[in-house]
């Protein structure tokens, strides 16, 4: 990696700021501004950095809307609102998609708007941690927050979950290197293990690498289990790991003082899926007999929690929640974005702060491109592709204040910074006018006009 020049051209420093990526939610950043710009950014990782600086070439700046031509032309606010309110209230089958990416204040006039239309609700967690979010609601949640990881404990797995790629401060700031309260000695005083069957950057950190076969983890966490309850297992090796290496790590995790499991997309995207959470939680159920342990879901987006806690508490379901018929409804394989895409039921597809475009399997995205997508988004991405009319955001810990929730569901107020670019909106005030556009729409069909 080339060394890179510190920045010392700026005007003025903010700190304190929340980063806007990963569900670390590190807000321990300062940003160097000039000339009401970020320049620079202190303390983020190379993925947190790279988001909050400037890359004003793909930001989204006016509104657009589809012409017959099928390009893109910029437009008015009014226009491009009215255009996106008249197919919200005329749609039967609507979906609203995405909200990982914004705040808690408009997720909350996006639900209103759900509620008034009879539209299905559903976030980044449909193709993430939803497995997760049903172990959950299977088998419990022993969850700990990542202060109490830090400060207690000496021993923490990573299972399925690359942590120095995909959340690169975790190991740095929550589990393996800071120095807690009951681990002065930082590093020294904690075993850290990674359970992957990849020989990953993250096992490259560990102490322990426990590579075992893909699709293994169902069966590999079971003979876990069956050690930790005195039981003798039948075969020598167990998803590609000999039962010698299973039960000295059972008996390793049994007499640790305070243990953490953090898990990752490598046990919800994998075969079984949900199940194999199921078995990891009660894995953990069984270790508390013995000894202290907890989990957290490595969650993605620095709010995807946050959509699925604000709409539990506020509807009783966390994601996949359809109004269709005025009351809230959930039922995984039905009311997920993904399966009604396949089954090309939505006729109107509003993505806020998401990019289905880049992320969705090729068959819900062939349905994407027959139907109008309205777009509320900061940047230019493949969904930009799809939509019909698109509504320039702004960029939620940087040019507007929101509440977020951290992996481990602790709320971060994520403060503003600079100011937004003339041309954009806040996504809460977007959101809002919505449903006060469609509202009135509603309100006049009502009345006959
Ligand atoms: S670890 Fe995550 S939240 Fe922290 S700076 Fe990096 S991307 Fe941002």
């Amino acid at each position: 990696m080339a060394y890179e020049e510190p920045i010392t051209d700026y005007d003025e420093i903010v700190e304190n700021c929340t980063c806007a990526f990963c569900g670390c939610n590190c807000d321990d950043l300062t940003y160097l501004v000039k000339d009401g710009h970020v320049v620079g950014v202190r303390h983020a990782c190379r993925l947190g950095a790279s988001k909050v600086m400037e890359d004003m070439d793909q930001r989204l700046m006016v509104p657009m809307i589809r012409n017959e031509e099928g390009e893109l032309v910029e437009t008015d606010w009014e226009t491009a609102l009215d255009k996106a309110a008249e197919l919200i209230a005329g749609a039967v089958r609507p979906v609203f998609y995405g909200w990982s990416e914004t705040s808690i204040e408009t997720m909350k006039h996006g639900i209103k708007l759900g509620e008034l239309v009879g539209a299905v609700l559903d976030n980044q967690a449909t193709i993430c941690h939803g497995p997760s979010l049903q172990a959950v609601q299977n088998a419990g949640y022993p969850v700990n927050t990542l202060g109490e990881v830090k400060n207690r404990a000496d021993m923490i797995v990573y299972s399925g979950n690359n942590a120095m790629n995909s959340h690169p401060r975790h190991m740095g700031r929550y589990s393996a290197f800071p120095r807690g309260y009951f681990r002065k000695r930082g590093r020294f005083d904690k075993t850290i293990v990674t359970m992957d069957p990849r020989y990953t950057d993250t096992a490259k950190m560990s102490d322990i690498w426990v590579g075992f076969e893909q699709n293994g983890d169902y069966e590999f966490y079971n003979a876990m289990r069956a050690v930790l309850r005195g039981k003798k297992l039948k075969k020598d090796v167990i998803s590609g790991i000999p039962k010698e290496d299973i039960e000295e790590l059972v008996e390793a995790m049994k007499t640790t003082q305070y243990g953490c499991l953090f898990f990752g997309l490598g046990l919800t995207h994998t075969l079984s899926k949900q199940r194999n959470i199921d078995i990891a939680i009660n894995l953990i159920q069984d270790l508390n007999k013995f000894t202290k342990w907890n989990l957290v879901p490595m969650r993605g987006h620095f709010n995807v929690n946050g959509f699925n806690i604000f709409m539990a508490f506020e509807m009783g379901f966390p994601y996949g929640v359809d109004f269709s018929r005025g009351y809230p409804r959930y039922m995984n394989g039905e009311t997920n974005t993904i399966d009604l895409l396949t089954r090309e039921e939505p006729d109107v597809f509003m993505v806020i702060a998401a990019d289905p475009g880049a992320h969705f399997p090729g068959g819900a995205n062939r349905h994407l491109a027959n139907i109008p997508v309205i777009q509320i988004d900061i940047h230019w991405g493949p969904s930009t592709e799809l939509a019909d009319i698109v509504l320039p955001g702004s960029f939620i810990g940087v040019e507007a204040a929101g509440t977020s929730y951290r992996m481990d569901g602790v709320p971060i107020y994520m403060k503003k910074a600079i100011d937004k670019p003339e041309t954009c909106r806040d996504d809460e005030w977007i959101v809002r006018e919505l449903h006060e556009r469609v509202q009135k729409i509603k309100g006049e069909k009502i009345a006959g006009k």
